[in-house]
């Protein structure tokens, strides 16, 4: 007998009829003997609709009231999943974030988790109920509603694994596991029957919106054992487990896989000196604006002059822009402040890059070879990341999938 905590992503939960599909399986697990937590998210498009009903009230809604409103999705999901577990026959007990209690700080909208109690599950599994918990929520020390971020169901399922100290952390999903690349865009895409825990953090973090990232940092400080399967298999497969070694005697791909994020911006600072400081000057205001920066690149200076170009987040390009024109520009003297919201960041990732040379110059290679333009780069031991146009973003992905032969199984 195994404690196993279960995530149900929105489309796995999208209709009555999934609902009561998702029952079964959980039921089957159940008559197997394992002790079940479930977590499902809220229903496919429903926390979208929730805020933007927030938002036909107002523009940018107060925070702590959005969590309010945003996490009711799952609010929904635990009952009704808890209803279709008793017409299966299973005892089953439905809990909010707040019930729990899953505690959080008071990052409204991003909040992270801080500790969970586990009493209340613990006597409800034995005493012979699923216990099923609402994702993506919590509550912070004075009592707030809030919730984790979009697609915080899985870092829910983690943390609560985590608290139980369970066997197995499964992550249900549209797909049976994580794949070389997103299937929608390359359907040449294979399924990895593992992955490690470094190379799956950096696809979350490139943009590989499988897993949230946060949930894999969990797994990663809790050696939480995670797994990711399909929710629409009538027999579940192996799917994709994250591993927390390198097996040294696996022969491994160079890459692993590739992710790509079209939510990137692009921002030039033209004609700054040259000169101590003034990197902080441009990216200080930046910083205290709470806006993440992420590629950054200076070019040689001509006569003592030079362009600083960065990248932030797409829905912070407007705010950047603002901070730039009006704090920024005219105190370090730019000649101009020139903006591209119309980027993409395409990345391939993979451990056996440590081992083997060349991935980067592959990788230009193949993109001159279709005609696209490189505007930044960077890399770290495990990753080669460029900024192109977003037009050419499905080509690259598909032309770089094929280069390094993640079409063929290996
Ligand atoms: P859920 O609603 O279950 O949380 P998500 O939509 O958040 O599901 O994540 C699953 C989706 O992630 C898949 O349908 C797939 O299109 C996409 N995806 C992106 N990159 C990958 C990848 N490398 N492997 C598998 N799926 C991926
Ligand atoms: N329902 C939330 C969202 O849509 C959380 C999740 O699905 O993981 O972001
Ligand atoms: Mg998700």
């Amino acid at each position: 007998m195994a404690l196993i905590v279960q995530k149900f992503g929105g489309t796995s939960v999208g209709s009555t009829e999934r609902i009561k599909n998702v029952a079964k399986r959980v039921a089957r697990w159940r008559a197997q003997g394992h002790q079940l937590v479930v977590v499902p998210s809220a229903m496919s498009g429903e926390t979208n609709r929730l805020i933007s009903l927030a938002k036909e009230i107002s523009p940018q809604p107060d925070p702590r009231e959005l969590d309010v409103v945003a996490s009711t999705g799952e609010q929904v999901t635990i009952g009704l999943l808890s209803m279709a577990l008793m017409e299966q026959g299973v005892k089953a007990k439905s809990y909010t974030g707040a019930q729990v209690k899953v505690l959080t700080d008071s990052a409204f909208t991003t909040a992270r988790i801080e500790r969970i109690d586990e009493n209340r599950m613990r006597a409800d599994l034995e005493a012979g109920f699923v216990v099923v918990v609402a994702g993506f929520q919590g509550v912070d020390a004075a009592g707030n509603i809030t919730t984790l971020g979009r697609g915080g169901s899985d870092t829910s399922a983690v943390a609560l694994a985590a608290a139980l100290k369970a066997d197995e952390c499964q992550i249900y999903t549209a797909v049976d596991g994580v794949y070389t690349t997103d299937p929608r865009i390359v359907p040449e895409a294979r399924r990895l029957d593992t992955i490690t825990f470094e190379e799956m953090l950096e696809m979350a973090s490139l943009g590989s919106k499988v897993l949230q990232i946060r949930s894999v940092e969990f797994a990663g400080k809790y050696k939480v054992k995670l797994r990711v399967l399909s929710s629409f298999e009538d027999k579940e497969g192996p799917g994709t487990l994250i591993t927390y070694e390198e097996d040294p005697k696996m022969e491994k791909a160079v890459i692993s896989g590739i992710a790509f994020n079209h939510d990137e911006a692009k921002i030039t600072v033209m004609g700054v000196p040259d000169r101590p400081g003034v990197a902080y000057q441009i990216l200080g205001p930046i910083g205290e604006a709470n806006i993440d920066v992420d590629m950054i690149i200076q070019n040689a200076s001509v006569d003592n002059m030079t362009d600083f170009s960065f990248t932030v987040n797409r829905s912070e390009y407007a705010k950047a822009m603002d901070v730039l024109n009006k704090q920024v520009k005219s105190h370090i003297k730019a000649a101009d402040i020139r903006g591209d919201a119309k980027v993409c960041k395409v990345s391939l990732v993979g451990v056996g890059m440590r081992t083997h040379a060349g991935v980067a110059g592959k990788m230009f290679r193949t993109l001159a070879e279709e005609g696209i333009n490189i505007q930044m780069i960077s890399t770290s031991e495990i990753k080669v990341a460029v900024v192109i146009d977003e037009k050419y973003m499905e080509l690259a992905v598909r032309a770089l999938h094929k280069a390094f032969g993640l079409d063929q199984p290996q």
